[in-house]
Formats: C-alpha cells, sequence, structure tokens
C-alpha cells in the first residue's frame, strides 16, 4: 500500500493521516484473513517517526488448548515510535542497528505502508486465544479433541501435573 506524501514528514514535526485500506499481509504467521482498514497518523518527531491510530483486520489463530485453527477479529490500537532518524534517506533503513527498528517506508515521496502495517499487526496479536471460550481441549494422555467426545483413558491415568489442566479441560457428563 503506497500514499503519495501531501504533508512534509520527511522534516521535523511533518505529520501525514493515512486511511489504511490494504490487503493482509501476505506470508506472515499467524495468517492474515481479511482487509486492513483503519487510520494511522504519521508523524515525524525529529528522532522517531510515531505511528498512531487504529487497524482492523482478522486473523488465524491456533486454538490455545485444542490447536484448532479459528479466526478471529483484530481490532489494535497503535502507537509506536519506530527509530527514523534519516527519514528522507532511503538508503538509512536497509541498516540495522541494535535495539532500533528500521522501516522501509519511503521510497522517492512515496510511502509504502504494507511493511509498517505488518509489524504493527505482529506486534499486537494476542498470546493466547480459544476458538471457543468453553473449549475443553486434548487429552493429555492419548491427544483426543475432547470437543469431539470424551477419551477411553482411565482416570486415574491423570498424570498429577496436569490435574489443574483436567479440571479446566472437564467437561459435563452427557
Ligand atoms: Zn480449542
Ligand atoms: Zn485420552
Amino acid at each position: 500500500m503506497r500514499l503519495t506524501l501531501e504533508a512534509n514528514i520527511t522534516q521535523e514535526g511533518g505529520w501525514v493521516e493515512a486511511e489504511i485500506c490494504a490487503p493482509p499481509p501476505a506470508g506472515s504467521a499467524p495468517e492474515f484473513r481479511d482487509t486492513v482498514t483503519g487510520t494511522i497518523v504519521l508523524t515525524n518527531t525529529g528522532a522517531a517517526l510515531r505511528a498512531e491510530g487504529r487497524l482492523q483486520t482478522q486473523v488465524t489463530l491456533s486454538c490455545s488448548r485444542c490447536t484448532k485453527e479459528h479466526t478471529v477479529p483484530v481490532d489494535i490500537e497503535v502507537s509506536e515510535e519506530c527509530t527514523l532518524q534519516d527519514i528522507d534517506q532511503p538508503q538509512a533503513y536497509q541498516e540495522t542497528e541494535a535495539g532500533e527498528s528500521r522501516i522501509p517506508i519511503l521510497n522517492g515521496n512515496q510511502i509504502d505502508l504494507s511493511e509498517l502495517v505488518r509489524q504493527l499487526l505482529n506486534l499486537h496479536l494476542p498470546s493466547r486465544s480459544l476458538c471457543k471460550p468453553d473449549c475443553a481441549g486434548l487429552c493429555p494422555h492419548c491427544g483426543q479433541d475432547l470437543n469431539e467426545g470424551s477419551c477411553n483413558c482411565p482416570p486415574d491415568a491423570a498424570d498429577p501435573r496436569l490435574a489443574p489442566l483436567d479440571e479446566l479441560w472437564s467437561q459435563p457428563e452427557e
């Protein structure tokens, strides 16, 4: 997604408001599923480029309990600073100094927001996700998906270290 520079973002104090409407970032894990929409305001603070705004899309995540893939809406508030001291020098973004994130966003008088959007989304993904709030998870012994029915593992085979999980995962008798 490219945006022609209207404001003079290459100088301190310059800013630009970008309406985001971009295809889902390709080739990333987890996989994004939907057009990315939202608004990002980019401000040149002198030493950094601040990105503030909101992004919405959908992403496919693995369930933390049963590992099933499921698609969840993503609606994140963005407030990040990228260290971009030489924002008007594209070659500056090709070097990486320790601890600094350099994002190749300038190309001539255009800014390319694809990589910035991809990084912002990845930064804010939930670390845990359930396919449904009461997901029964997998049997710790045989791996049976307990959402699809109980297994034949004897109850006394339970590993005591997993007892708290069994409690979490136990489902009502049918
Ligand atoms: Zn699940
Ligand atoms: Zn089992």
